[in-house]
């Protein structure tokens, strides 16, 4: 049977297996899809001995990321946009080739929702690889701004002028953010330590759309801040999750499998619907 895995450090807490197993049985693939959790120091002899046993293809999470991208043959060129991998496939000439699926995800998930990018006045919060991986597609659509704060600005700066090229992106400070934002998208880690950016309430409106990349059982501290400030449309980043995933399988199987099920028995999962 056909081999796929998710690494990560820690990964025993993914979702990945769950989700392609689903996609598998929608689309009666015979495929198994496990866990791999590697030492940060093993995680390269890992990968090769994997692909080496047969393996056709994987998702790699954190800490990995960015290990990744220089150890695969290839990359897609979204990939080398991010300068991150998250997906590697085995091709059928025995090239790895590394993609990366998440910002295609983050839109797919914002489109499911009834986002509409096209004109969109966008503030991406983080500069890290999550943010990296969704600045192509989601100037792909054409928003008519796109802001990035970060809290080391050097870094939203430099995303801003890497990504200048496909539209226009700009980077400011959190303290100097102005006007009104149709979407915000949290893209910080700050949520795993009990956190919230630094954003300024006033930036809240009730017809603002509201994104946290993470996700849990409950309101993502963000969302929640977000709610108290009067937003009423909050998405977590649970969908994102499983239309990563759904892009990853069609790369692996040549075959999309449908998502809102999928997503539906995966709320029922964590108790969440
Ligand atoms: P990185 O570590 O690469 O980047 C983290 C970012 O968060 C940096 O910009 C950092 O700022 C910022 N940050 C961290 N703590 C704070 C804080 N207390 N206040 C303000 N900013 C802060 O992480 P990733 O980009 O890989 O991931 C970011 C998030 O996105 C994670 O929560 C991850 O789980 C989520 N994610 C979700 C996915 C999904 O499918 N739903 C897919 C990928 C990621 P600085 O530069 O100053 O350090």
């Amino acid at each position: 049977m056909d081999r796929y895995l998710v690494f990560g450090h820690p990964v025993r807490h993914s979702k990945s297996p769950f989700i392609h197993t689903l996609f598998a049985r929608q689309t009666q693939q015979e495929l198994e899809y496990g866990l791999a959790e590697p030492a940060v120091d093993e995680f390269a002899d890992s990968l090769r001995s994997f692909f080496a046993e047969g393996g056709k293809g994987c998702n790699v999470t954190v800490p990995f990321k960015e290990q990744t991208f220089a150890l695969v043959d290839r990359l897609s060129p979204r990939a080398k946009r991010a300068g991150a991998v998250n997906t590697i496939k085995l091709t059928d000439d025995g090239v790895l080739l590394g993609d990366n699926t998440d910002g295609a995800g983050l839109v797919a998930d914002l489109k499911a929702h009834g986002v509409i990018l096209t004109g969109c006045r966008i503030l991406l919060l983080g500069a890290g690889g999550a943010a990296r991986g969704a600045l192509a597609p989601l100037l792909a659509e054409l928003p008519s701004e796109l802001v990035i704060a970060n809290r080391t600005h050097a870094k939203a700066e430099q995303l801003a002028a890497e990504f200048h090229d496909l539209g226009g992106v700009m980077a400011q400070r959190y303290e100097l953010l102005e006007g009104v934002f149709d979407l915000i998208i949290n893209s910080t880690s700050a949520s795993l330590q009990g956190e919230l950016p630094p954003l300024a309430p006033a930036l809240i409106h009730a017809d603002i759309a509201i994104y946290d990349m993470m996700y849990g059982t409950s309101d993502t501290p963000f969302i929640g801040w977000a709610r108290q400030q009067g937003a009423c449309q909050v998405m977590d980043g649970l969908g994102m999750l499983v239309e990563q995933a759904a892009e990853a399988f069609t790369v692996w199987r040549g075959i999309r499998p449908g998502t809102q099920q999928v997503l539906r028995e995966l709320k029922r999962n964590l108790g969440t619907l």
